[in-house]
């Protein structure tokens, strides 16, 4: 059955404030979901809290909003319990990083298969701006009465070092290039994150979507960058490449898939491998009818 992005929408008034880059990752999201032709009933939704954590409420798929930082593990229950369901999480930086940051590390290492849509606006918006993991050292956004005092967390660095198996960075503002990031995400086997550089014109007038409009590249430009692993001996050289990308910031900010490993065993498998009865059968993904 064919369907439209706005059959995934709900009819809910949508909250944020004008301009906010939640409304791209929202309308990136449908037209993902729509494309990849995924059966709402078979597809979940988990949130934090924070600004993105309201998410699920404006998506027609199976939703949690659920505790301030919880949300992966949360959704790692959902996986385990049912690994035929395409679970997806979206959470802000102040919530995955902050908070949730053990969490977050677990999941790379765990494998398990889903999808983490990071909104990372470097500010908790729904708290009146203060500064969160990812803003820089020494940047004094509007919220902030003295520029801040602690050092930035690079979410790509993070994923990569944590074992995550797929690891992009998007603009929120760049639709088509989030919705093909997102459908690469969910089709992918394994944990994957995508750090989405989300402009909050409310309180974060730094990182602004001008200012990204100036300074981000993609890589998939290069022609050159390869960051799919097809062989067990390319692993050591794609992630150190991978990290080396991950390292640049301003000037010039990259944005595309840094490091794709299909090869890992995902965590179901390696239940599967342990028990022997996890599954009556091998995990199975939903068809995915259409998309590339
Ligand atoms: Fe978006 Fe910022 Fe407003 Fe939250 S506070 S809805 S992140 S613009």
């Amino acid at each position: 059955m064919e369907r439209s992005p706005t059959d995934y929408r709900t009819g809910l008034w949508v909250d944020w404030c004008p301009g906010c880059g939640n409304y791209g990752i929202l309308a990136a999201l449908t037209q993902a979901l729509a494309e990849l032709g995924l059966d709402p009933a078979k597809t979940v939704i988990v949130s934090g809290i924070g600004c993105s954590g309201k998410t699920p409420h404006y998506v027609r798929v199976n939703g949690v909003h659920t505790l301030h930082g919880r949300a992966i593990p949360f959704a790692t229950g959902v996986k385990l319990a049912n690994p035929e369901l395409t679970v997806i999480v979206e959470g802000g930086d102040g919530d995955l990083l902050g908070i949730g940051a053990g969490h977050f590390v677990a999941l790379g290492r765990r494998n398990v298969d889903m999808t983490v849509i990071m909104h990372d606006n470097q500010v908790y918006g729904l708290t009146k701006g203060q500064a969160s993991p990812t803003l820089p050292y020494g940047v004094q956004t509007k919220g902030l009465a003295k520029p801040n005092i602690q050092g930035m967390l690079n979410p790509v660095l993070l994923a990569l070092a944590s074992g995550y198996t797929f690891v992009a960075r998007a603009l929120a503002t760049d639709v088509k290039h989030l919705k093909q990031l997102i459908k690469q995400a969910v089709k992918h086997r394994g944990a994957a994150f995508i750090d989405v550089l989300q402009p909050c014109p409310t309180y974060n007038n730094v990182y602004t979507a001008q200012f990204y409009r100036k300074t981000v590249y993609r890589l998939d430009e290069d022609p050159d960058w390869d960051p799919v692993v097809r062989d067990p001996s390319q692993e050591h050289s794609k992630k150190m490449a991978a990290m080396a990308k991950a390292h640049e910031w301003e000037p010039r900010i990259p944005v595309g898939v840094f490091y794709h490993n299909p090869l890992v065993p995902s965590f179901e498998e390696r239940l599967q491998s342990r028990l022997g009865n996890y599954l009556e059968e091998p995990p199975a993904r939903q068809t995915i009818v259409s998309g590339s």
